[in-house]
């Protein structure tokens, strides 16, 4: 993607963030007329959307978010007929495997509740049907929830389509460019500050993941959002692997398109403890209380780029051009445990030779679920704190922000988006 284009001196609308959200957000501002700009300030998908674990799922949702993700699901399939994003999807179906008759009354509180809202067919398996799903399984589960409409993409290569696509659309997607401020005259967005200059603009959609809370903060906007970071793996193909996508507490799988796998803990993600742990401790301890246990907290620096706080001025170098991809180190622990629970169940995993490791840093909300909409200045609109699941809904949530931002009527109800919401604590994060 160019990164040595002159900057233009205006635009419709810009965005901030090149991950799968921003990049999809510019290819719908794009495909609706508008002129727009998004600013990446290192590569698209470098971040939270080219490391993420592929999954697309309606199952398992919070019920706030089960619209959107039925909307995303019926456009993954659509992507590549209809719109030229080639993303790799494919509807295999995913499984919770549960090991013990408590594992499945979990599954069941939530399928009794929110299954048939979902849609896409979800079923709760018992063990000779779950047997029957996962022929080659070493171990014999309780049962499952298992939804066949849900699927699997591929991150990096979803990502950098959408962009591609906003590009023949006529959007502007540069890379290695990162803004700085956002700036107001009488409570409106008027334009960006990029490290290469101005952007003079009236709409904005903010699309940063982790990073998005520092923009907020120069605008006066409290956004209670903290980092976790959660590890990853990929195998060499084995091509008698399971075909479905599947977890089962302590690790978590599906097949990639070269027949390896990416296989990472189905709980564990990790903190490290920052100054906005402090700054947000209110908003955070009801999820925090529920789940604490599945957020070991890891030794580093509590120094964080993206928990500083946001005190520059616009002509200086801001922390987002100092740090252009986070890559934090993967832990070798999580994933080694990952790997021989999941060799334990499927012996098939045994033979795995690990070819990469990665990790990403997640950005979560007290209620786990996104803010897509209206906040501050008006123009601005954010798409942010997709608290780790927010790959699967990615065509959709793009779709949605930038129906908010051209202020045409939405798919789905934005309402359980809302940033006014954010006052009290709730969930915690998934995938
Ligand atoms: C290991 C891991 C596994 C996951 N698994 C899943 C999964 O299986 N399914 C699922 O649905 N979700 C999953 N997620 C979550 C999912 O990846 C994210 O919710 C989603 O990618 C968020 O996309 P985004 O565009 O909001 O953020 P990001 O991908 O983080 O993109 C934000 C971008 O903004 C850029 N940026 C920041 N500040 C600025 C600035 N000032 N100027 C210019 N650019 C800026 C950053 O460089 C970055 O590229 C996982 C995440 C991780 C880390």
């Amino acid at each position: 993607m160019p990164d040595s284009l002159s900057l233009p001196a205006r635009a419709d609308a810009v965005i901030i963030g090149g991950g799968i959200i921003g990049a999809a957000a510019a290819f719908w501002l794009a495909r609706a007329g508008m002129d727009v700009v998004l600013c990446e300030k290192g590569r698209i998908g470098g971040e939270q959307s080219g490391r993420n674990w592929g999954w697309v799922r309606r199952m398992g949702r919070d019920p706030s978010e089960l619209e959107l993700a039925a909307r995303a699901l019926d456009l993954w399939p659509r992507l590549e007929r209809d719109f030229g994003v080639s993303a790799g999807f494919v509807r295999c179906g995913i499984s919770y495997l549960c090991a013990t008759e408590r594992d499945m009354a979990a599954r069941l509180a939530w399928f009794r509740k929110h299954a048939g809202e979902a849609g896409g067919g979800i079923r709760l398996l018992g063990s000779r049907e779950t047997a029957a799903l996962f022929p080659r399984a070493g171990a014999k589960f309780a049962g499952s929830l298992f939804s066949p409409g849900d699927g699997r993409a591929e991150p990096e290569k979803a990502t950098r389509a959408f962009a591609k696509a906003a590009g023949r659309e006529g959007a502007r997607i540069v890379e290695n460019l990162a803004v700085r401020d956002i700036e107001t005259a009488a409570g409106c967005v008027s334009g960006v500050i990029t490290e290469r200059g101005p952007i003079a603009t009236k709409r904005v959609i903010l699309a940063s993941g982790v990073w998005s809370r520092m923009l907020c903060e120069r605008l006066g906007l409290r956004l209670p959002q903290l980092g976790v970071i959660n590890s990853a793996q990929r195998t060499a193909p084995l091509p008698k692997g399971p075909e479905i996508t599947a977890s089962a507490g302590d690790y978590a799988f599906r097949r990639d398109r070269g027949d390896g796998y990416v296989i990472a803990h189905g709980r564990y993600s990790q903190t490290i403890l920052t100054g906005q742990h402090i700054r947000f401790l209110r908003d955070f301890l009801p999820a925090l209380a529920a789940g604490w246990r599945d957020l070991p907290p890891r030794a580093a620096s509590p120094f964080q780029p993206w928990a500083a706080r946001a005190k520059w001025k616009p002509d200086q170098v801001s922390p987002f051009e100092r740090v252009r991809v986070l890559d934090p180190a993967p832990s070798r622990a999580i994933l080694d445990a990952a790997l021989n629970a999941a060799s334990q169940d499927f012996p098939v995993f045994g033979k795995a030779r690990v070819i990469t490791r990665w990790a990403g840093v997640i950005d979560v909300l007290p209620d786990a679920v996104p803010v897509i909409g209206g906040a501050g200045p008006e123009g601005l609109v954010l798409a942010t704190g997709f608290s780790g699941h927010g790959f699967g809904l990615a065509p959709a949530a793009g779709e949605l922000a930038a129906h908010i931002l051209m202020g045409a009527p939405p798919r789905v109800s934005p309402a359980p988006f809302a940033f006014s919401r954010l006052k009290g604590g709730g969930r915690g994060a998934g995938h």
